[in-house]
């Protein structure tokens, strides 16, 4: 008789090893134990459920049966995630609607047209737009390109289904057959140009962004931006940057 727990476990697997035929990357990450804790037995994850089992986080991603086999067969709650960027010839939008991002990408594609059909994964609070890398730029991790709206790409990755969202909600595709698209020059540009503007919000995500993008709970903000914040900046220097930044997101808004 089976359980629940062993059904999860092996849905896990069937996908990791469903992504790697495709050429994605997967990494196992620890997974949510209910009642805000973490399988990695931290009384404050910053990421619970998210962040990387293995020793060299995202690093560790491959595309090897054997090494995911290795992984999944283990007796324990997991998660699996997909390294973003070149490796899997992936970039992931990531829009989150708590702080916004379903309203910014409704005034993107209202400027800029509506992004192509594209592969499209439910998160716990908001989706993952998938789009084909393009070549010979490297793009990484900027975040908030628009309000509530975070990159992964080069040295990042996305938790993926069937895995456990903290609140409770498994990540699911909306069509996991649906082709990825090209992106969208206007996409691109949004992108590109945002990596000289984008800065870290000093909020509760910051530390949950920098687990998910330095693949441990350390902080290191300064490498998730191309800006180099933290070291030469003050909060009220940031602030007011944001604030500038903000102003004339509104301006564009308008301009329209
Ligand atoms: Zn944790």
């Amino acid at each position: 008789m089976s359980s629940f727990k062993n059904d999860y476990s092996e849905s896990v697997k069937r996908a990791a090893l469903r992504y790697a035929e495709k050429g994605f990357n997967v990494v196992v990450l620890q997974s949510p134990l209910g009642e805000g804790k973490c399988s990695c037995g931290k009384d404050t994850c910053p990421a619970i459920g998210k962040h990387p089992i293995t020793k060299h986080g995202v690093k560790d991603a491959t595309t090897n049966y054997e090494i995911i086999g290795s992984w999944t067969n283990r007796e324990r709650p997991m998660n699996i995630g997909i390294a973003t960027g070149e490796k899997s010839g992936i970039l992931a939008v990531d829009v989150d609607e708590r702080h916004g991002g379903h309203e910014s990408l409704y005034f993107f594609e209202k400027k800029n047209g509506v992004l192509p059909k594209t592969r499209v994964c439910f998160t716990g609070n908001g989706k993952h737009l998938y789009f084909r890398y393009p070549k010979g730029i490297d793009i990484k991790c900027p975040t908030e390109v628009l309000k509530g709206i975070d990159i992964r790409g080069n040295g990042g990755y996305v938790v993926a289904p069937p895995s456990l969202h903290a609140s409770g909600v498994h990540y699911q595709w909306e069509d996991e057959n649906v082709e990825i698209a090209e992106m969208p020059p206007a996409l691109l540009k949004l992108i590109t140009s945002a990596k000289t503007l984008s800065i870290d919000d000093y909020d509760l995500k910051k530390a949950e962004r920098a687990a998910l993008l330095n693949n441990t709970s350390e902080r290191n903000p300064s490498s998730s931006v191309s800006l180099q914040i933290g070291k030469d900046f003050d909060s009220a220097t940031l602030l007011v940057l944001k604030t500038a930044r903000d102003f004339l997101e509104a301006v564009n808004h308008l301009k329209k």
